[in-house]
């Protein structure tokens, strides 16, 4: 790739999409911003990045922030884990860098929920280091450069790719050089139609020479989701509702949704319903029900909202459930499935 890595970091330098966490060598942006674009988008990752560092300038103030202030702000981006772990290493960087970002790789690196490519996506933007950050992009232009047909996920595949982006950084400007590995396969080498005829590196491209764009990476099919069916109850108390906030761990760790049950399927009510919900026959009635379906990367859900009308909170199980007053319901960190509720409520 040495031939070709000139025209690639002057392509970048003339042609990259100017972005705020671009403009910066602070490593706290960096790692915000990588964290959030593994999650989403290049546009709507602007909008909460902005909102985060805004929120949270610096490691003390992520460090010293309630966990249900940072989830609020990632409310909507899935992925509720890595908020979390975000707010772990912000404390560990306290606890052991006196509130600074640790300036070598296997350091940062050992942060929580830090992996091989944000490590050295801020080894390399901020510090210089000459590591190889490798995304699905890095990945997919790769593949196609040196023609390497092992299947994408693959820890051979990883390897082989490292290896060679090893000596590709090692001789190069490492931060642009990632930067500008990243913002080919974003902009250029795309999945489908990669626009070959303007690529920097397309005199040495193997794909490109033996026109296998179409072939490489080679992407084993993906496996279909699992199918989910879950119960949820919308149950009002005098001008109240139920509120629950899930376990830390699993999927929407720690935010907050109506209660809710899983079945088989989303047809009947579910026979534990009363039981659940600690109700008795007549002490509530059935205002409405609505159905939804909501795409997970792993997973189908395919919801049902119980809408019901409580005489008195008597008897209902309140677990540890909330009981909140019914326009305060936005104020709390929800996933998206639960938004999606509350927008078909109007609440
Ligand atoms: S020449 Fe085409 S396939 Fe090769 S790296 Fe460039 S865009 Fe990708």
């Amino acid at each position: 790739m040495q031939n070709v890595i000139p025209n690639l970091l002057t392509w970048y330098k003339n042609v990259h999409r100017k972005l705020p966490w671009r403009e910066t060598s602070n490593p706290y942006y960096i790692w915000v911003s990588e964290v959030i674009l593994q999650q989403t988008r290049v546009e709507q990752g602007r909008e909460y990045y902005v909102k985060f560092v805004d929120k949270f300038p610096d490691v003390f103030s992520l460090a010293r922030a309630d966990v249900s202030e940072i989830l609020k702000i990632w409310q909507g981006l899935g992925y509720y884990a890595r908020a979390r772990n975000m707010h772990f290493a912000a404390k560990q960087m306290v606890d052991l860098h006196q509130g600074n970002f640790p300036n070598d790789y296997f350091s940062i690196k050992n942060l929580r929920g830090i992996g091989d490519y944000t490590a050295a996506a801020i080894a390399s933007f901020a510090f210089k280091q000459h590591y190889p950050a490798i995304d699905g992009n890095v990945k997919r232009v790769t593949a196609r450069f040196y023609g390497v047909d092992l299947p994408i996920s693959t820890p051979a595949f990883y390897k082989l790719v490292e290896k060679e982006l090893f000596l590709a950084i090692k001789t190069t400007e490492p931060d642009i050089f990632n930067q500008a590995m990243i913002e080919l396969g974003a902009m250029v080498c795309t999945p489908v139609n990669p626009k070959c005829e303007i690529c920097p590196i397309q005199s040495e491209c193997f794909a490109f020479k033996f026109d296998k764009t179409l072939e490489l990476p080679n992407n084993p099919p993906k496996k279909k989701p699992i199918r989910k069916y879950l119960h949820f109850f919308y149950i009002e108390v005098e001008g109240h509702l139920v509120l629950q906030q899930r376990p830390s761990e699993g999927i929407w760790g720690g935010l907050n949704e109506f209660p809710c049950i899983e079945s088989l399927g989303v047809d009947e009510i579910p026979e534990n319903m009363m039981e659940y919900l600690g109700l008795e026959n007549g002490s509530f009635e059935i205002v409405d029900n609505f159905e939804f379906k909501h795409l997970l990367t792993h997973q189908t859900i395919f919801a049902k909202l119980w809408h019901l009308k409580v005489n008195s909170n008597n008897n209902l199980t309140l677990k540890n459930w909330n009981l909140i007053k019914i326009n305060d319901i936005r104020t709390f960190p929800l996933h998206k499935l639960m938004v999606k509720i509350l927008d078909k409520l109007h609440l």
